[in-house]
């Protein structure tokens, strides 16, 4: 399996889709060996899923490199928002109004701002984490006019074994809507079809390391 190779394939195959936006590579559960020749030949983006993980394998690195982006990807706890502050350059799965004012708390007191994606639950779905759809407009405005947050766009999972088209297509719409330009979708398994629905950032792991055991 290699990484670098893997990692240009896909490369040529966002050429081919003349896709010109963002590719974060998912590095949760990969190993720094794995990531730093990633980091060397110049990919700066990239997604973890755990706030201890990331702490534990980027602290060193971004103090070092000012251009790498992190980005998190994952369920995050109240708890967990001032690790993640400290760290992260945008937030995927902003979807609740107790993590959004922690943020902005954040942002108020220090001087940093984060870019944040409003994570939806586009399939409905029960165990999902983003915020009901319904709800988004709502909770956007909440999080522009009091948090002053800068949300940048929508995120979204779509449930597993359904075509995911659909549901890129709604996410789509829903940020035409909200008047949102950016568009977190696209997996490895579905990242062609999220690019055709508009994906502005796709989020891609395994089809760079290989399956992941967990
Ligand atoms: C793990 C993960 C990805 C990457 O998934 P792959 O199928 O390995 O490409 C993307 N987005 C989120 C939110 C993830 O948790």
């Amino acid at each position: 399996m290699n990484i670098i190779e893997n990692f240009l394939n896909i490369k040529k195959e966002l050429e081919a889709l003349n896709y010109k936006n963002n590719l974060i590579v998912v590095s949760k559960n990969q190993s720094l060996e794995n990531i730093i020749p990633l980091i060397e030949t110049g990919h700066c983006d990239f997604g973890e899923n755990r706030i201890q993980e990331a702490a534990d394998k980027w602290t060193d690195i971004i103090s070092n490199n000012k251009d790498i982006n992190l980005h998190f990807l994952g369920k995050l706890q109240s708890n967990k928002a001032k690790e993640a502050y400290k760290i992260f350059n945008y937030i995927h799965s902003l979807d609740n109004e107790k993590l959004a004012k922690i943020f902005s708390d954040l942002e108020f007191n220090h001087n940093k701002k984060l870019k944040y994606f409003i994570q939806v639950n586009i399939g409905n779905e029960q165990q999902k984490n983003g915020i009901d759809k319904k709800l988004v407009t709502n909770f956007l405005n909440y999080c522009k006019i009091e948090l002053k947050l800068n949300i940048i766009g929508l995120m979204c999972i779509p449930p597993m074994h359904e075509n995911a088209k659909n549901f890129f297509l709604e996410l789509k719409k829903m940020a035409i809507i909200n008047n949102l330009s950016e568009l977190s979708m696209g997996m490895s398994e579905d990242f062609k079809e999220a690019i055709n629905c508009g994906a502005t950032h796709i989020r891609i792991g395994s089809a760079i390391f290989g399956k992941r055991s967990n």
